[in-house]
């Protein structure tokens, strides 16, 4: 890798910044005559944030020093938050142990002496003898009412079964407590922000500002490479470069420079046939498609074979500008409620594009791969921002953005997340030099640490979790007047007392007070006071607003009283009823598979983009040699395959290393998660059962025809004795969505009462259907059915037939059935649905 990647870089004449420091300390120790020259122009040397700096650019400020320089450093060991950039906290220790002088800096001109208080006893016990307490000695004229620290505390175990999910909960909590905040005069929007170890989620928070009325401003997330609008602009060019590049059809005919239906997109795929999608409307527009659908296809064509024309002698820039405003794209944009960042993102697209033209020329698909590149390197590119944005609104910032900064009130929300383990095969490298990976044995494909891999990953973890609690320590410190802090906890989930709320709960040692609480709870602990607020599932419906006042009053403001208010215009005629539209085309299913129904069952609208649409799931990676980790779909079906090699008349689990010949990326951690599931299997009262009934067989074959349609799979296991069938169907779904019983009901009903028409159509007069969840031995739900049975459930399998028949296509999210879906985040926004935000509601119905 350091060979190819020094040979790019010499091939673009480009240096990167470990270049720089590098060749310029390579230039300063190895050059006498140029060091002495550089020496003489500093007589004093200054380095703020010291405690950021790492050993090379130590190196650096010695190598600048001559004899007779002065040194200043300035620095705060708990600030210490760029371990992730190769900064070294050690180096900072050293120094500071080995300074002539030192100089305390205790006193804080930022937050108020209620603030600190508590500051100082959540961490002074953590952070050991070298911290010292600091001591509030800014002014403050105006007082502050009531507890300046608080904690939104949202219980995660009340939110289980409520449909809401509890980050959901702690982001309704934080904008009602912000509304609250804003309400009472205490702080305006732009006097307040919320800060996130890691943004990923700030998304939610910011909806649910946004439901409660308050202007927001969010530089997280995402980032700008992932924002729909780029997306989109950048599948037109792709299109505009390559047009039969199947994705970037779909991605432009569903995104609003096109907007056509679903039913459109089928129609259009059916007739390109098995060619690319584009050529089902290059030549003429499908037949059968709704009259709206139609122009926009026609109006599409043209624009599209007007700017394919014009981009050969278009700049980069003006072309994204032509897409845009050929489209009126920059409409539908504006027309958002963060439309003019949205729109701004757009303009700095076209920017990008300028650059990248002035170094490499006019080449459509260059720039194309030079922006995946990006997003696929994780380049970090912050949204674009837009005049005037951010004046008065709240801010959503990361911990690290916010570094430097003071805000009159600060929220640290999401403290209930954990902290994400590093990958199992990470190659793992300490600040003084020791590293370690794992290796695997090519025999048995079993990996082994290597160069003190366990010793290094421990120092690791300890580092990892003394920077975190740094990362906290300084967004507590960037409040001056208002401290809260949100997090979602589990009180039952010993793993979350190691999240950042439960370690603020746990220094407070306030359990049995929080468990006998009815409301707030304010707690004292030497002579600091916070205040506790719980939410134990009241915030499942959003933040309503109250409607204003009515604010008539007498005098002046009586001139515009309803009374004396001119007369109203006449109503306008009637307008004639809009003609009903037309039926959409019917989805002609011919054959099902028992797993198309079970997913029709769990999300109709992921059947839809599956099998009809054409969508490709996302793949596991796990049977390619050198990846890691299986996809959920191949950990099941790794389970599965295993226990087809148990005999079922004596079951005993089979060598589980076969799953490497297999899989084999699939990681220790994995392995002993599908042993544990056959395990379950083979040592479960229901192997006793099967193991003495005769004639149990694996993965038997069945097919039959309902309807027209031609119903056909596997079944696990079959045992046949006279009259009576068995079925056994091992899943290994996780029973957190669930009982085993609901799962089934919820999940599974279809395809059971196939299984049981299966036999029946066998000759069976009664079957028992059984569900095994391999993940608990007890897990078993079973269901008998007897011939009386079968025209009801004949009657419930047309039913289902005649709803795929009839388009009945609708997201039902959830995270299970969400993973992995090739709809995500192209035509269904997937788990975020399930908010209810009113705008992704709207988008479900629209799908
Ligand atoms: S993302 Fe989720 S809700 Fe949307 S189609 Fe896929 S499975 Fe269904």
């Amino acid at each position: 890798f350091a060979v190819s990647y020094a040979a790019a870089k010499d091939a673009e004449s480009a240096l990167d910044f470990e270049d720089l420091q590098l060749h310029a300390r390579d230039l300063l120790r190895d050059h006498e005559a140029l060091r002495e020259r550089e020496q003489l122009r500093f007589r004093s040397i200054m380095v703020d944030e010291f405690q950021d700096t790492n050993r090379l650019q130590c190196d650096l400020v010695d190598l600048l020093t001559g004899p007779g320089t002065e040194r200043f450093f300035v620095g705060d060991e708990f600030q210490s938050i760029y371990g992730f950039r190769h900064a070294d906290v050690g180096v900072f220790r050293e120094r500071r142990a080995a300074a002539e002088t030192l100089l305390p800096l205790t006193r804080n001109y930022r937050s108020r002496p209620e603030v600190l208080g508590v500051v100082n006893h959540l961490f002074g016990a953590s952070f050991g003898e070298e911290f010292q307490p600091l001591a509030a000695s800014g002014e403050f004229p105006d007082p502050v009412f009531g507890t300046p620290v608080e904690l939104l505390v949202t219980d995660k175990s009340a939110y289980e079964d409520s449909g809401v999910h509890w980050r959901r909960a702690e982001a309704r909590h934080v904008a009602r407590r912000v509304r609250e905040v804003v309400d009472s005069g205490a702080a305006s929007p732009g006097e307040i922000v919320l800060l996130f170890a890691a943004g990923t989620d700030a998304e939610w928070y910011e909806e649910e500002l946004r439901a409660a009325d308050l202007p927001t401003y969010r530089s997280t997330g995402r980032g700008y490479f992932g924002q729909q609008q780029v997306v989109d602009l950048l599948s037109y060019l792709r299109l505009l470069h390559n047009r039969y590049d199947d994705e970037a059809v779909v991605s432009v005919l569903a995104s609003p420079f096109v907007g056509v239906s679903n039913d459109a997109l089928l129609l259009v795929r059916r007739a390109a046939g098995r060619r690319p999608i584009f050529t089902g409307i290059e030549r003429t527009i499908p037949t059968g498609l709704a009259e709206r659908d139609e122009r926009l296809l026609r109006a599409f064509r043209q624009r599209f074979d007007r700017l394919a024309e014009a981009s050969t002698r278009l700049s980069l820039e003006r072309l994204c500008e032509r897409i845009v405003a050929d489209h009126d794209y920059d409409l539908a944009v504006l027309a958002q409620w963060d439309g003019r960042r949205r729109y701004a993102n757009l303009r700095k697209l076209a920017r990008l594009a300028r650059s990248y033209e002035e170094l490499r020329g006019p080449d459509v698909e260059g720039f194309v791969r030079f922006v995946s590149e990006q997003e696929s390197a994780g380049a970090k590119e912050l949204e674009a921002v837009a005049e005037e944005e951010g004046a008065d609104a709240v801010r959503l910032l990361t911990i690290h953005a916010a570094k430097g900064l003071e805000f009159k009130v600060v929220v640290v929300a999401d403290a209930g997340r954990d902290r994400n383990a590093p990958s199992a095969d990470e190659i793992l490298c300490l600040a003084d030099g020791r590293f370690g990976f794992r290796v695997a044995d090519p025999a048995t494909g079993k990996r082994y640490g290597a160069f003190g891999y366990d010793d290094v990953t421990a120092r690791r973890k300890e580092e990892d979790e003394a920077e975190r609690l740094r990362l906290y320590y300084v967004a507590m410190t960037r409040a001056i007047d208002r401290l809260i802090v949100s997090g979602s906890i589990d009180p039952g989930r010993a793993a979350d007392e190691k999240t950042p709320i439960g370690w603020v709960l746990g220094r407070l040692d306030c359990a049995a007070e929080l468990a006998a609480a009815t409301g707030p709870v304010e707690l004292e602990r030497e002579g600091v006071r916070v205040l506790v607020r719980l939410d134990r599932g009241a915030l499942v419906e959003p933040v309503v607003l109250d409607e204003p006042e009515d604010a008539a009053e007498p005098g002046q403001l009586a001139l515009f009283s309803p009374d004396s208010a001119p007369p109203l215009p006449p109503l306008a005629p009637a307008l004639a009823p809009i003609a009903a539209l037309p039926e959409p085309p019917l989805h002609d299913v011919r054959r099902l598979s028992y797993s198309a129904l079970a997913l029709f069952e769990r999300c109709s609208y992921r059947y839809y983009a599956e099998r009809v649409a054409g969508m490709r799931p996302a793949d596991g990676h796990g049977t390619v040699a050198g990846t890691t980790g299986l996809a959920a779909t191949e950990v099941g079906d790794a389970a599965h395959r295993l226990l087809e090699l148990v005999d079922l008349a004596t079951p005993e689990p089979p060598d589980v290393e076969q799953v490497r010949v297999w899989y084999p990326g699939v990681t220790d951690e994995e392995l002993a998660r599908i042993a544990a599931f056959v395990e379950t299997y083979c040592s479960s009262e229901l192997a006793r059962r099967v193991a003495a009934l005769p004639g149990a067989r694996p993965e038997r074959p069945f097919a039959f025809e309902h309807d027209g349609v031609l119903l056909h799979g596997r079944l696990d296991v079959l045992q046949r004795e006279g009259t009576r069938a068995l079925v056994l169907d091992y899943k290994t779904n996780t029973l957190a969505q669930g009982t085993p019983e609901e799962i089934v009901e919820a999940d599974y009903r279809l395809q059971r009462l196939v299984y049981a028409l299966a036999c029946f159509l066998g000759g069976a007069e009664e079957v028992e259907v059984v569900y095994s969840f391999l993940e608990r031995a007890d897990a078993v739900v079973s269901t008998a059915f007897v011939r009386a049975d079968v025209p009801a459930l004949e009657a419930e399998l047309s039913e289902a037939v005649a709803r795929i028949r009839a388009g009945e296509f609708r997201p039902t999210p959830s995270e299970f059935t969400c993973a992995g879906c090739p709809a995500l985040d192209v035509v269904c926004a997937g788990p975020r649905l399930r908010g209810g935000s009113p705008r992704l509601s709207s988008l479900a119905a629209a799908g």
